[in-house]
């Protein structure tokens, strides 16, 4: 019988052993990591050890070899205990490994992809810019060819993985930049490591809302020289690197919604029938019913979504857009509501730190905005149906 959710038995074997590890590892430390708003480097590493850094790197250049449905258990399973950390994962994982891999020739695979599929090195993806995010392709930052090397000028914002900690630079970074004036060809993506000339942490931003368990950080370029043989790809493809990338980076960003609305709904199950009330578990009550069973279902819905996304979305290929963006738009709102019905059915105990559910509301609403906002997942979802008469 098919499993959408565990499509072969190797999906099965990584589901159960990135549970075991966040129940064992991942979650004790959440509470901790939050309230610090520090990142675990310690436990990222153990990542390494799994063998999930490179969850879909082909095994010759370290990686794990498996597909998109395996990229979101991972994600699902981890954000269940402790989204902040899974986003320091994802960046990880996806907005670097994934990127690179699927767009750097096979020199710069040999040499760079080993150091970060074993978490020797902590990688993480510069997009956003301090007046561009949405608007990604009014980006300001240049690259300009000097003989051997190309000069970077221009700064980065909300970068995860930017630092590894207060006043320390993350390892190494994919960063987009303008290499020519106008159009979609005027875009370029450079590899660029800890150490480079001119390459500097801005700042580690502090007192976000929530994922404060991952670093975010504004990192400068002043005049950063990098080889030219850290150009990835050829001048004016990157913007074709980047769309690619969204999709998976859409995908993972909703498997963590669905860890999220997950956990949420685990803790408001069990403590609806602990929590008496008027002689009775509150669970007899209808409004409470309500904020169970409308959790569960709207978490199912967000699930299938997801998989079914996940089995048809291609690495390799572009051209999934609309549904990468359907999965982020429908789960990151949804997850959001769960974890916020579970802070209402329990109460006051929900609004403490105690039962989670509040660090757990806290982490949801980071995935209305990154990865592209509510808002961009809408532009784009109606843009792209117009181009389409019959749906499936
Ligand atoms: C914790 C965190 C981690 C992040 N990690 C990374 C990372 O690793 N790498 C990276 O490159 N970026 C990262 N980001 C950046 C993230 O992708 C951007 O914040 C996001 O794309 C939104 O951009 P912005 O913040 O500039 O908001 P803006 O684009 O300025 O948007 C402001 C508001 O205007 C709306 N808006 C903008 N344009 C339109 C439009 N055309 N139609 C309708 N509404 C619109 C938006 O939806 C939003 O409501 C991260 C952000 C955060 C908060």
């Amino acid at each position: 019988m098919r499993d959408l959710f565990n499509p072969s038995e190797e999906h099965a074997a990584l589901r159960r052993t990135l549970r075991e590890f966040a129940e064992r590892e991942v979650d004790p430390q959440a509470a901790a990591y939050d309230r610090s708003e520090s990142f675990n480097v310690g436990l990222f590493k153990k990542l390494g050890e799994l063998g999930v850094l490179g969850i879909t790197v082909a095994e010759k250049f370290g990686g794990a070899g498996m597909d998109a449905v395996a990229a979101v258990i991972a994600h699902e399973e981890l954000a269940a205990a402790d989204p902040g950390f899974t986003l320091a994962y994802l960046a990880h994982s996806m907005l670097f490994v994934n990127n690179f891999y699927q767009n750097a020739s096979d020199a710069q695979r040999s040499r760079y992809l080993p150091d970060v599929c074993s978490g020797k090195k902590i990688g993480g993806m510069c997009m956003s810019e301090p007046g561009a995010g949405t608007d990604v392709l009014g980006m300001k930052t240049t690259a300009a060819r000097r003989g051997d090397v190309y000069v970077l000028n221009g700064a980065k914002m909300w970068i995860t993985n930017g630092a590894v900690s207060d006043n320390e630079l993350g390892d190494i970074f994919l960063v987009y930049a303008r290499t020519g004036e106008k159009g979609v060809r005027s875009f370029s993506q450079f590899l660029v490591e800890k150490g480079a000339s001119g390459f500097k942490l801005g700042q580690k931003l502090k007192d976000k809302l929530g994922m404060r368990a991952s670093t975010t950080a504004e990192l400068v370029f002043d005049g950063c020289e990098v080889p030219a043989a850290n150009l990835i790809g050829q001048e004016g493809d990157a913007v074709g690197h980047m769309m690619r990338n969204l999709e998976i980076e859409r995908l993972t960003l909703a498997a963590m919604s669905l860890g999220i609305a997950r956990r949420s709904i685990e803790i408001m199950n069990r403590y609806a029938s602990e929590r008496h009330a008027f002689g009775q578990p509150i669970r007899e009550f209808g409004q409470i019913q309500s904020h169970i069973a409308t959790s569960y279902a709207s978490w199912m819905a967000g699930r299938c979504y997801v998989y079914e996304t996940a089995a048809h979305l291609d690495l390799a290929e572009g051209g999934h857009r609309i549904d990468s963006d359907g999965v982020k738009l429908f789960c990151a709102t949804m997850g959001k509501e769960v974890a916020d019905r579970a802070i209402q059915v329990l109460g006051g105990y929900g609004y403490v730190g105690e039962y989670q559910v509040e660090r757990l509301w806290r982490d949801a609403k980071l995935l209305e905005i990154g990865g592209g906002t509510i808002e961009a997942h809408q532009k784009n979802l109606a843009r792209d149906l117009a181009r389409v008469s019959l749906l499936p």
